[in-house]
């Protein structure tokens, strides 16, 4: 049995291990990602042509790794809370810093359109009534280390502060309610199937909150995807995520995909990470949500050690500090 913080610290390395894995592959079809790469088995730097990745290093993490210590700094900081308009200001430093770099690894499109709005001086309350797409999916895996599953209101509460900004929607949340609440079971040591039954749960609470925009229900998506792809041959399950359940930046297909991936894995953070980074499209948000729920319920210990410190090394990632304050707000 492994303790909390192993737990804890497996799902934020597991969110890092499958955005890296995933980043060569970000924005290419699944046909591309074949010819290129042929099947990934480990980091690998991206080919120059990506239009995102192009010229990163193997072992590389992205916005999503970045963001997610932005999100988990600002609770750590604030003892459990988010500032909304805190959260926005941050984001646009990190923006700027990667732009410093030459970086094309930016703003997603609804986090950009309402950080614009912000700029503007449009009240953060605002700014996030029509994003949709899996921004705060990616970043909310801080909140579930941070915060109980239950009772089910205040932990959708701190959800809520984290989307609010940009992705205040009944789609947005219920994406990142579900990413959070399997995160918040694992690192409460619950099994596999109570973390995805948590998501499904978390999520259908989570699309009563925020302003209402027309899209599938993610609740339903994930509990079909997982059932989908159940015990099939990798090649098969690939084929059925990339063409039903949809590898996009909308929340209604990567929040199911990263689900579908951790079903054919049956929960191994590592073959979770490298099937999602095999998918192309959303390749490295698909990995760092499932990677993430992945590794809150084996824990660290479960991961490749090699790997973690490559992912360590490459990107000057210490996690241990952040990921303990983190889960004494528990
Ligand atoms: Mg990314």
């Amino acid at each position: 049995m492994t303790d909390p913080l192993d737990r804890a610290l497996g799902a934020y390395y597991g969110l890092a291990l499958g955005d890296a894995l995933g980043m060569p592959t970000q924005s290419m079809s699944r046909e591309d990602v074949v010819r290129c790469y042929g099947t990934l088995t480990g980091f690998v730097p991206a080919h120059p042509d990506n239009p995102i990745s192009g010229g990163m290093p193997a072992g590389s993490v992205t916005d999503d790794t970045d963001q997610a210590v932005i999100v988990g700094r600002l609770i750590a900081e604030a003892r459990g809370r988010i500032d909304p308009l805190r959260l926005a200001h941050e984001l646009l430093d990190w923006e700027q810093k990667m732009k410093d770099k030459d970086s094309f690894d930016l703003l997603g499109p609804s986090t950009k359109a309402a950080l614009d709005a912000v700029a503007r001086g449009v009240p953060p309350h605002e700014t996030g009534r029509t994003g949709t797409t899996n921004g705060a999916a990616m970043r909310v895996t801080p909140v579930g280390i941070a915060c109980a599953p239950e009772p089910m209101d205040a932990f959708l509460d701190r959800v809520v502060e984290s989307c609010q900004v940009t992705h205040d929607t009944n789609i947005g949340i219920a994406g990142a309610a579900a990413v959070a609440a399997a995160v918040s079971t694992g690192v409460s040591g619950g099994t596999l199937d109570e973390s995805v039954a948590a998501a499904v749960n978390a999520a259908r609470a989570g699309a009563r909150r925020g302003h209402w925009v027309a899209g599938a229900d993610i609740a339903t998506r994930v509990a079909w995807a997982w059932d989908l792809v159940r015990g099939l041959p990798e090649a098969e399950a690939l084929d059925r995520i990339v063409t039903l359940v949809g590898t996009s930046v909308a929340s209604q297909e990567s929040v199911p995909a990263s689900f579908a991936v951790l079903s054919v894995a049956d929960g191994d953070p590592w073959r979770a990470a490298l099937l999602a980074a095999n998918l192309g499209g959303d390749s490295d948000t698909i990995g760092a949500i499932a990677g993430a729920v992945a590794g809150s319920v084996t824990g660290l210990a479960a991961l490749p050690t090699e790997d973690v410190q490559t992912l360590r090394t490459v990107n000057s990632l210490e996690l241990e500090v952040l990921t303990e304050e983190l889960l004494a707000l528990r």
